[in-house]
């Protein structure tokens, strides 16, 4: 299966989350409770205007026109305050509403007589009556009532009823002021709309950084991830992107223990824990290498297997720690001479095999002698006496065979030159070359 669909939510898909749900949930808390608390706020400023606009008008009304409100029936209904006829003296409610943009009407008992409310048609809505639990209720009440929510043709009002009462205690009727419920609506949300706004900008925000953040930080995941894949299937030359190991966050810190581990199980499957050398089973895929070298563009390889002489003497005359040592600066000797023509390899106990990439015989002879040379005069003290390290060596170049008849040709040159006295090259000088 693969990584992508292995990762059920990304870390980019979390932080969204955790970013988008608490936003719009704190903006859907703001956008309740803030519509809530300024509609309370503006209806209680709304109701003290109604209160004020009504008693003021009842008191504007009784200082022009003493005297009683009384219904006279002269033909037709009409209501006098004193001795004045004001069935139509609109000026008594258009005046406060001038001053206030509050709507006023004059309810005599229970029926509107005079009002600055009008109909689609821009005609007065004179006439209405009130509902009797309100008018029951103002015939008793010297305070006022108020409604929050009043339905006076077809539209909510905020509505203010002040009682009106004649000289001898007689319930006359009322001052309705009235103000519109979708303006102080309106009012309520323009404040709650910009602070919900400002929220979700703040969020749009927070949700453009993350994703400019994360598209960097799922993309080194990613390449992390197939390098751990690659390297646990075993693929060979698995690297992993620069730009991660260079990265100074933790993505780089991970990458270059990631890439370290790799290096050191490399390190523990191909080379020799001791010596540090190639082992044996990565020496016969380099060797294939180095034949593929052979096969593209003719230049003939060599390779040498060495054996320390009379090793065992070391170990058994020293003790085996020094037979490490001894094997230790052989390794490394062979290490260094090696590396840039080929490479060196533990092949056995004391066994070494050296394969030259691109070289023939005659100077790869030379090489062996340089560093068998170079092994002759090592010098190693151990308790007062000085050991020195000799090496016998069969070398061999006959790129055409298969590889491991050519290991066993440079086997048998070995065998000769411990045979002859050891501490000496052998090579396999074909009869063309002799
Ligand atoms: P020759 O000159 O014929 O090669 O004689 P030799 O003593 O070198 O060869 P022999 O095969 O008799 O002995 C090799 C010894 O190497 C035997 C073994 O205990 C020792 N040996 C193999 N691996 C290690 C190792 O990792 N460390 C040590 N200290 N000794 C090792
Ligand atoms: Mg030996
Ligand atoms: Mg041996």
């Amino acid at each position: 299966m693969s990584s992508e669909s292995r990762v059920k939510n990304t870390r980019s898909q979390i932080l969204l989350t955790i970013v988008i749900v608490p936003t719009l949930l704190l903006a859907a808390a703001t956008a309740i409770i803030g519509y809530n608390l300024i509609l309370s706020s503006l209806s209680q400023q709304v109701e003290k205007e109604m209160m004020t606009t009504a008693a003021m008008t009842a008191d504007t009304i009784d200082a022009i026109f003493p005297g009683d409100y009384k219904l006279v029936d002269d033909g037709g209904l009409r209501l006098y305050k004193g001795e004045t006829d004001i069935t139509q003296d609109n000026e008594l409610v258009d005046r406060p509403k001038g001053i206030t943009d509050l709507e006023v009407s004059l309810i005599y008992k229970d029926t509107r007589i005079l009002t600055t409310i009008k109909d689609k048609y821009d005609s007065r809505i004179v006439g209405t009556g009130l509902a009797d639990q309100v008018n029951q209720k103002l015939g008793t009440s010297e305070e006022g009532i108020l409604y929050k929510k009043t339905l006076i043709n077809k539209s909510n009002y905020f509505t203010y009823y002040y009682p009106l009462f004649n000289s001898d205690g007689s319930f006359a009727g009322a001052l309705e002021i009235c103000y519109p419920h979708d303006r102080v609506s309106i009012l309520a949300w323009r404040p709650v709309m910009i602070i919900t706004g400002m929220i979700l900008a703040v969020m749009i925000l927070l949700v453009y950084l993350i994703y400019v953040n994360s598209s960097g930080t799922d993309k080194a995941l990613k390449k992390l991830i197939k390098f751990t894949e690659d390297a646990e299937a075993g693929h060979d030359g698995v690297e992993l992107d620069q730009e991660i190991l260079a990265r100074d966050d933790e993505y780089g810190i991970i990458a270059q223990s990631v890439v370290k581990m790799h290096r050191s199980l490399r390190d523990m499957m191909d080379k020799d824990a001791l010596t540090k050398l190639y082992n044996r089973r990565s020496a016969n895929r380099m060797l294939d290498l180095v034949r593929s070298h052979y096969e593209s563009d003719g230049i003939p390889y060599s390779i040498a297997i060495g054996d320390i002489d009379f090793f065992k003497k070391f170990n058994d005359t020293y003790g085996h720690d020094v037979g490490d040592e001894v094997l230790m600066i052989v390794a490394s000797i062979l290490q260094k001479n090696m590396m840039p023509i080929g490479f060196a390899s533990r092949w056995g106990g004391e066994e070494f095999l050296l394969v030259f990439d691109r070289m023939e015989l005659t100077a790869a002879v030379k090489k062996l002698h340089e560093i068998a040379d170079e092994i002759r005069e090592q010098e190693l003290d151990y308790d007062g006496n000085t050991i020195k390290i000799t090496m016998s060596f069969g070398i061999a170049s006959r790129p055409e065979l298969d590889q491991d008849d050519l290991i066993k040709i440079a086997d048998e040159k070995l065998y000769e030159a411990k045979e002859n006295g050891r501490n000496r090259i052998v090579a396999d000088i074909t009869e063309e070359a002799q």
